[in-house]
């Protein structure tokens, strides 16, 4: 009888041995791919972010047609590497926010005191803090 006992204890503790560390582990991961979500997003946002930079950066001469275009190949990459599904749906929404920067920036205004562009809607200019007049847009970007 105690010999019954003393097993059954015994199968209990190892059943627990090795079951703690399994939910633990899964708890874990759980809480990793959360965590990993998170850190996809951020950096998708970033990448995203770093595309419209580039994008202002050049219409506003910054930055030369050959490091605006290596600097979009690598931000193109970074944000399709960091969108859940890579495919059409992940670049389509690429293209989107690229349009939606160069939206932006066609209907951005052009500091006639300094060339800064600034974006849509803005009153005074980011460069050099002056006020910007509504004719004085679109100097940088001309007609087309
Ligand atoms: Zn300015």
């Amino acid at each position: 009888m105690l010999l019954i006992l003393g097993a059954t204890l015994v199968a209990a503790g190892v059943i627990l041995f090795v079951l703690i560390p399994i939910l633990r582990g899964e708890w874990a991961s759980l809480e990793r791919m959360a965590h990993e979500g998170t850190e996809r997003d951020a950096r998708k946002t970033a990448a995203l972010r770093g595309l419209r930079d580039a994008e202002y950066d050049y219409r506003a001469g910054k930055l030369d047609q050959g490091d605006y275009e290596a600097l979009k190949a690598e931000m193109s990459r970074q944000a399709l590497a960091a969108m859940e599904e890579p495919g059409d749906a992940a670049e389509d929404e690429l293209e989107a926010e690229i349009a939606r920067a160069r939206k932006g920036l066609a209907e951005g205004r052009t500091c006639a005191s300094c060339g800064h562009l600034n974006v849509k809607g803005s009153k005074f200019c980011t460069g050099c803090g002056g006020p910007l007049k509504k004719d004085s847009a679109n100097e940088i970007l001309g007609s087309g």
